[in-house]
């Protein structure tokens, strides 16, 4: 179990996060009240937790990151997110972006390839009372179990090298995904998926960013 406590300090420090995201051009007051109230100390490693209101990515084992405040208030900003709506994230990681996307009403279905981030992120969100669904899985093929999609909304958290298609069908028409997308470096896509089929696509460019990379089903396999 995390540090459960979230004192006067913690609260501050947040408010002042917030404060510079707005300042940094984040728009969305739902968005900046979902990420005041989240505590973000409560997901990265104690040891860094002096850090959590820094806005920069913080280890959290597994060879991976939790992404930097501003880089969850910005994906989470380009989702134009509605109450109730579904929303498919790609890489669970710490649980972080997923519990923002749970304050701000969405029902959330979060995929992770790491067996042990999985066990402990899984853990950690329903002993925080965050509602998320959560799958072991390869993100490249979305949820393919019956009855889960479509999704109104996909957010991918890890460096994609291209847009997969399986997670592009399992968008609602009309719905918007977020995906950065490069090798070692990324470009940030929103992309609006038409509502019929002899449409393109709306692909818009938000810069570059760095994520870690969404590895592949072969490598998923190759893991214990
Ligand atoms: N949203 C997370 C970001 C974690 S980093 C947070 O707020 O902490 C990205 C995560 O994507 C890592 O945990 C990594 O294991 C996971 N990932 C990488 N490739 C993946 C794939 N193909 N399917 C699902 N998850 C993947």
């Amino acid at each position: 179990m995390p540090q459960l406590e979230d004192s006067f300090l913690h609260k501050g420090r947040r408010r002042a996060m917030c404060a510079r995201l707005a300042e940094r051009g984040i728009t969305d007051p739902a968005v900046l009240a979902a990420m005041e109230k989240v505590p973000r100390h409560w997901f990265v490693d104690p040891t860094v937790e002096e850090h959590a209101y820094d806005d920069q990515a913080l280890p959290i084992g597994c060879a991976q990151t939790i992404s930097q405040p501003s880089t969850v208030a910005f994906q989470t900003q380009l989702l134009e997110l509605k109450r109730g709506m579904k929303v498919l994230e790609i890489g669970t990681g710490s649980g972080y972006q997923t519990a923002v996307l749970c304050t701000l009403g969405a029902r959330v279905f979060t995929i992770e390839r790491q067996k042990a981030l999985f066990d402990s992120t899984k853990q950690l969100l329903y002993d925080l009372h965050y509602h998320a669904r959560c799958f072991l899985g390869d993100g490249y093929k979305g949820l393919t179990e019956v009855d889960y999609a479509p999704f109104d909304r996909v957010i991918i958290t890890c460096g994609a090298p291209y847009v997969p298609t399986a997670v592009m069908e399992q968008l609602v028409p009309g719905g918007i995904m977020v995906i950065p997308v490069g090798n070692n470096n990324q470009e940030m896509l929103r992309i609006v998926k038409p509502c019929n089929d002899s449409e393109e696509p709306l692909v818009e460019t938000y810069g570059n960013c760095r994520f870690v990379p969404m590895l592949s089903d072969i490598n998923f396999r190759q893991e214990p």
